[in-house]
């Protein structure tokens, strides 16, 4: 019997016989014909989403790529008719413009990042006392008071750089500082930035930024930065083509706005070492702060802060606790109060004694262990 099969439009003949090589045959020419559609479509080049800057006569249209460059590009015939504003589908090797792209694919940034008023206040921040003072004077008093810069005629950084250790504090800082200044406070994470397609992580920091000036007074805050500012050896892959591109966006937005505009960067990264120079020139994050592990003092004032609100047992030596927390980051120290009250929940008791937060900085220290070990061997 033979007959005529229409998938993934193509015609694939068949002929049911009685022989199974022949069908064999048949089946094996079919994946064959699939697979080199597979490969066909593959090859094909992806396309950069760009923006139409304006659109001009005899299908030329010029469009702003990812990375910020204008170029003045040809329009295939049937393209529809582009406006100043419209995303465009362009080809990489000669820039032709292929197809216009609906608003409903339009990214919405707003899934991407985290917009809050914050509620933290400076008081509930412990032994950073030296990077509290300079983020006031770098962030804070420039969109508190702009005029004093404009008639001393100085440029106040237009963002800072936290870097250190996880959970010592560093986001915490940036939404005190939105909460003093009465700033939207807007949470992105570098990772959440690089994204697969072209244009898509370059678009995102756009809208980022583009959200922070219409919710002005605001503070951008970079969360794991160095995922998308590592300085990059080779630029082998297309996906570290595609975080180059994000990144060098990002540059762009900050050198676009002024120093007394009133949106602020702060970027934060465990990994400063890695991170490229270009975010940390003048005129860019330019101010480092650096947010340690705190030392004795630093973590009896953090474990005041955390066991403020507690019941303790009376008699219990904060300072003599904090000791015992050596090498303890903030968050740690806020883990250990907290096991310590599951300690008194477990046994019924309504306060917490100086017995169940040592047994919280033993095993907070286990688990900090363990993470060790699995960061080794994982
Ligand atoms: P990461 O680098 O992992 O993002 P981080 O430095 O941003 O960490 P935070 O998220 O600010 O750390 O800290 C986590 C929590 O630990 C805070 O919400 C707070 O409860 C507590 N904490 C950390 N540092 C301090 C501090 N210096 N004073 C008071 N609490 C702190």
């Amino acid at each position: 019997m033979a007959g005529e099969n229409k998938l993934d439009n193509v015609v694939y003949s068949y002929t049911t016989t009685n022989n199974p090589l022949e069908e064999e045959n048949t089946v094996l020419r079919d994946t064959v014909t699939k697979l080199d559609q597979e490969l066909r479509r593959l090859k094909v080049p992806a396309l950069m989403v760009c923006e139409v800057v304006s659109s001009l006569k005899d299908k030329q249209a010029i469009i702003r790529i990812p990375n910020g460059n204008k170029f003045l590009c040809n329009v295939s015939a049937d393209c529809d008719q582009l406006r100043s504003g419209d995303q465009v589908l362009v080809e990489q090797r000669n820039l032709n413009v292929v197809k216009k792209i609906k608003l409903t694919q339009k990214y919405n940034v707003e899934k991407f990042v985290i917009v809050s008023k914050p509620q933290e206040s400076f008081e509930e921040i412990g032994g950073l006392s030296s990077a509290v003072r300079d983020i006031k004077e770098v962030v804070e008093l420039p969109l508190k008071k702009p005029e004093l810069f404009k008639k001393i005629g100085i440029k106040p950084p237009k963002g800072i750089l936290l870097y250190g250790p996880p959970g010592t504090g560093k986001t915490l800082l940036a939404r005190a500082v939105a909460k003093s200044t009465d700033s939207t406070f807007i949470h992105v994470a570098g990772s959440e930035l690089v994204q697969k397609f072209i244009g898509e992580g370059a678009k995102l920091v756009k809208e980022v930024f583009q959200l922070a000036r219409e919710k002005a007074p605001s503070i951008i805050f970079i969360d794991e930065l160095d995922s998308l500012a590592a300085r990059r050896m080779e630029m082998g892959t297309s996906g570290e083509r595609e975080v180059n591109r994000t990144f060098m966006q990002l540059l762009n937005e900050i050198d676009g706005f002024k120093p007394l505009d009133n949106v602020k960067i702060i970027g934060a990264t465990n990994r400063k070492d890695v991170l490229d120079s270009a975010i940390i020139r003048p005129g860019r994050l330019d101010r480092l702060i650096h947010i340690d592990l705190p030392n004795a003092d630093g973590r009896h004032d953090i474990l005041k802060i955390h066991a403020k609100d507690v019941k303790l047992a009376k008699g219990i030596e904060l300072k003599e606790i904090a000791d015992k927390m050596d090498n303890f980051s903030g968050a740690e120290i806020r883990a250990a109060v907290t096991e310590a009250g599951y300690f008194a929940i477990r046994e019924d008791r309504t306060s917490i004694t100086r017995d169940d937060l040592l047994g919280a900085i033993t095993k907070v220290k286990a688990h900090e262990e363990e993470e060790d070990d699995m960061n080794i061997f994982g």
